[in-house]
């Protein structure tokens, strides 16, 4: 890559703050992040950032043409399916180099009794037969999206997201706002003091989210663990920042 080329990071993960201050470093890129405002107080990567959506992929491929943006890491969250398939389409339009950085899933160990389901509308609708009844309790950790899928299930449940959610929320309901990384202890503790039925998550891999699976495995809660949602096609894919930096420089 020759001096200062623009590299454009998709970010709002650990991943993506994680390559945007490898990027940082070197003296031939320009970096700069990209975040969706999603969140209201987003840990900042190092480097240049911008804020807010580009206007799908139409203005997306617009703005990689006017920032003369060399090469796009596509380092958002596995479940971000509509940027990660706008960035493909904007690539391909535009002839910018694209690499997509996807952190392995998870995957289930001995102990574990976990339910796989294709979306968090599938999450829902199978919930009930995994809950005692009345009286059934539910620690949901899908983030805000989606909750409207859960009223319709008779269970008290305690979500858990970043921001407060909105939109429709089941009746019985207790928000826990915290972010992550979370430690083991914790999440031990809250396990201990919900004592759910179920718990709810997406695939999202990765070690931040993770030690609530060990707390569920160890307390024998079953756990429904909602698939990701499939890359575009014929994306280049790498599983850690090195190597999706190594390729994406060698573009
Ligand atoms: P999404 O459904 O794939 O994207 C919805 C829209 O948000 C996109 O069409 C785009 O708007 C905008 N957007 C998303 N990511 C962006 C980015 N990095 N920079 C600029 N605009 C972005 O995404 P989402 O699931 O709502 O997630 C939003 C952000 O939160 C992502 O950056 C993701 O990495 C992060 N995140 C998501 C999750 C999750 O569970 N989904 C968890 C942790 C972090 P335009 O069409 O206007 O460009």
């Amino acid at each position: 890559m020759s001096v200062s080329r623009t590299v454009l990071v998709l970010g709002g993960t650990t991943e993506g703050r994680a390559a945007a201050a490898a990027l940082a470093g070197r003296d031939d890129v320009r970096v700069v992040s990209s975040l969706a405002g999603a969140v209201r107080s987003p840990a900042l990567p190092e480097g240049e950032v911008r804020i807010g959506g580009f206007g799908g992929a139409d203005g997306l491929a617009a703005h990689l043409q006017a920032e003369r943006v060399a090469a796009v890491l596509d380092a958002t969250h596995p479940f971000a399916a509509t940027m990660t398939a706008n960035a493909a389409v904007a690539c391909a339009r535009t002839g910018v180099p694209l690499v997509v950085l996807r952190r392995p899933g998870w995957s289930p160990g001995p102990g574990d009794r976990w339910h796989r389901v294709g979306s968090v509308a599938a999450a829902a609708a199978g919930l009930s037969a995994l809950l005692p009844g009345a009286g059934g309790r539910v620690l949901l950790t899908t983030g805000r999206g989606g909750l409207g899928h859960f009223t319709r299930v008779d269970a008290a449940f305690w979500i858990r997201a970043v921001d407060p959610p909105d939109g429709p929320l089941p009746a019985r309901h207790t928000v826990l706002l915290d972010r992550g990384p979370f430690a083991l202890d914790d999440e031990r503790a809250l396990l201990s003091t919900v004592d759910p039925h179920v718990l709810v998550t997406k695939d999202s891999g990765g070690t931040a989210t993770a030690p609530k699976l060990t707390a569920a495995r160890e307390r024998g809660v079953p756990v429904v663990v909602v698939d990701r949602p499939p890359l575009p096609a014929g994306v280049a894919v790498e599983s850690t920042v090195h190597a999706a930096l190594t390729r994406l420089l060698r573009e």
